[in-house]
């Protein structure tokens, strides 16, 4: 997960580019995380860079919005950044994906409409939400709280 030193500028309405903007603006693993609804698989670097991150804030690595933070970060153990809640609900959106036959509730940025992951509910965890948003961490962009 790329650490930013300083918030990136938050946008200030839709973001849209083209499919060939897109490619030169994301890595090739943003690119399939953020436009193709790809998933990292579990336990990844960024999951390792997730746990040991301390205070801060999670932005889109497509957009720069800001999505998540430390604030509502919790470690569910499923090999994925976890949260129960957006820190900024204005940019992240959900949608009903049965792509996979399955109903899982897909999570987008509002901005550039980029995938996150998925939101997951009542699974038990002890967390204000009962909610788990189950995060790309290759989709995030970490700036630490100084
Ligand atoms: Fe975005």
């Amino acid at each position: 997960m790329e650490t930013l030193d300083q918030a990136p500028e938050e946008p200030t309405g839709k973001v849209a580019h083209s499919d060939e903007e897109w490619r030169k603006i994301l890595t090739s693993e943003q690119y399939h995380i953020l436009r193709e609804s790809g998933t990292e698989r579990p336990n990844g670097e960024t999951y390792r860079e997730f746990r040991q991150q301390s205070e801060g804030a999670y932005h889109c690595a497509g957009c720069g919005a800001m999505l998540f933070s430390s604030n509502e970060k919790f470690d569910s153990h499923c090999g994925w950044p976890s949260f129960y809640d957006p820190a900024n609900a204005e940019n992240v959106t959900t949608k009903r994906d049965e792509s996979t036959g399955m109903l899982r509730i897909e999570v987008n940025c509002a901005k550039c409409e980029g995938h996150l992951g998925h939101v997951f509910e009542g699974e038990g965890f002890n967390t204000p939400t009962d909610q788990r948003y189950c995060i790309n961490g290759v989709g995030l962009k970490f700036v630490p709280a100084h």
